[in-house]
């Protein structure tokens, strides 16, 4: 074998990472140009670089020097600490799942997203289900014929979790979604039958330039470091991440909707201290950034709704809102803010949905996901599906498929098994807090202070600094013990009870 001495052989695994990294860093700057600052027209020299820049990466993590790596690591991992160990198995994970695929199927597949993206498109604007189905069909094919691949041990649809969020399975979601619908749906009824909420002041006219002051505000409160962490405005909010100390947040500002860019900014700032919180040891390394979706989104989620949406924050940062909003909010006070912040209404978009439906949008499509990649619904019948489970959960009726089944991009972009963790982040926040305040005492006395430097230290220490060093379930039950959603439905039930007074 070519290696000498395990410290060779280690010298090829960092040099193999930070590549890896430089590449993968390379990708994400053109990606944060074209969606921030690239002019309309620049995008055909940009699809030549990603493409080039794709398939360097796909051939450097596939090189067979790369497996010969590996395999002698594997061979001598007695001699690795924990974090070159760690290193390994991740390294070994990625490497089967894209080597287990043909290359053929590889491209096929490619090619049919490409398709299927901009076929998804069109039939979400014309409103024809039919002319993306066949799509659908054999993206679900792909799906189910790579879950064998990736695990052909598990159920195709484990399989597919497992990609997502490491150690996921249907058993733990159908007890976890069984049991939030058990609370939620009833509750949600309950909230029909009283007097709604007022938050139409939240709809005046709040002109972009003072809402950019507004979101510098909230970065400052937040403790989001403006040398490490930089703003952006884009169509759709998201963060990306280089390493510990370049991470970018984005917001989109709409003139008539305060609530919408102040809790992007929230959310995604949330998502932005986990990846700067990470110890510098991470950096350029496969363990650098978030280990998974579900814990990524405990803190997004942590942070928007828990903190965010509380009125400890409310009042900590009300004086400001006024401030720099005088006029729009002069017959406003702090309660009737808090009031309209967290009005829960069932509705038919999932991105649009407040803190309590929210779930239940993603069971819906749990629910349909399981029994597509199982066998047990067609896709002709996705809509009629689906337009009986927002019937059956939500109370709503679909009026056409647009705003039913073809309003996510998610199907067409072949991540099926991804919803899920956005349901399993705000249950995992929950338990979170209930540990946080057993160790700490009344955090929220700290947040009505405009504080919130014990919160983040708190989850800094427990989650932050880890990175990927730790798999998600794991990660998580050192910190809160064994999963119980039961937190989650707890603090909803309580918190809305008293909102609605019911
Ligand atoms: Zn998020």
């Amino acid at each position: 074998m070519k290696y000498e001495s395990v410290s060779q052989a280690l010298d090829a695994l960092n040099k193999h990472q930070e590549v890896l990294s430089a590449y993968n860093h390379a990708i994400g700057v053109v990606y944060l140009d074209a969606a921030t600052a690239a002019p309309k027209g620049t995008w055909e020299g940009r699809g030549k670089t990603v493409a080039t820049l794709s398939e360097i990466t796909y051939n450097l993590e596939t090189a067979p020097e790369v497996g010969e790596m590996l395999d002698w690591l594997q061979l001598h991992m007695e001699e690795l600490d924990p974090v070159q160990k760690r290193q390994v198995e991740v390294l070994r994970k990625s490497y089967d799942e894209t080597k287990k695929i043909p290359a053929d199927e590889c491209i096929a597949y490619s090619v049919l997203l490409n398709d299927a993206q901009a076929v998804w498109e069109k039939a979400k604007n014309d409103n024809d289900f039919d002319a993306f189905a066949p799509y659908l069909e054999k993206i679900i094919a792909f799906n189910r014929k790579f879950a064998g691949y990736y695990n052909p041990e598990m159920e195709p649809y484990d399989a597919l979790l497992n990609k997502y969020e490491e150690g996921m399975n249907t058993q733990t979601l159908d007890v976890f979604f069984e049991k939030l619908r058990d609370a939620l749906v009833p509750l949600i009824a309950k909230i029909q039958e009283v007097p709604q909420i007022d938050d139409s002041f939240l709809r005046r006219h709040y002109p972009v330039e003072v809402q950019r002051k507004f979101s510098d505000y909230l970065m400052e409160v937040m403790g989001l470091d403006r040398n490490y962490c930089g703003i952006a405005e884009t169509e759709h909010p998201f963060t990306t991440n280089f390493n510990n100390k370049d991470v970018r947040i984005t917001t989109h500002y709409y003139e008539d909707d305060l609530a919408n860019s102040m809790y992007s900014v929230i959310h995604e700032g949330g998502h932005a201290l986990y990846e700067l919180g990470a110890d510098d040891c991470y950096n350029f390394t496969v363990l650098q950034g978030g280990v998974s979706m579900g814990i990524h989104e405990s803190q997004s989620r942590f942070y928007e709704n828990l903190i965010g949406r509380s009125r400890a924050f409310i009042h900590a940062i009300f004086p400001k809102v006024k401030e720099l909003f005088p006029e729009q909010l002069g017959d406003v006070d702090e309660e009737m803010f808090y009031r309209a912040v967290n009005k829960a209404e069932p509705s038919l978009i999932r991105t649009s949905a407040d803190e309590l439906t929210y779930a239940n949008h993603i069971m819906i499509r749990y629910e349909l996901e399981k029994q597509l990649i199982g066998g047990t619904l067609e896709i002709k019948d996705v809509p009629a599906a689906w337009n009986r489970l927002y019937k059956e959960y939500l109370g709503v009726d679909v009026p056409n498929d647009a705003q039913g089944c073809l309003q996510d991009t998610h199907w067409s972009g072949g991540m099926i098994g991804y919803f899920p963790s956005y349901a399993l982040g705000s249950a995992y926040g929950a338990q979170m807090i209930v540990k946080m305040e057993e160790e700490l005492g009344d955090v929220y006395a700290d947040v009505a202070k405009g504080d919130l430097s014990k919160v983040t230290g708190w989850l800094k220490e427990k989650i932050h600094r880890h990175a990927s060093f730790k798999k998600p379930g794991a990660l998580f039950e050192e910190v809160c013990g064994k999963f119980d959603a039961s937190h989650y439905t707890d603090y909803l039930t309580r918190k809305f009870t008293e909102l609605y007074d019911l």
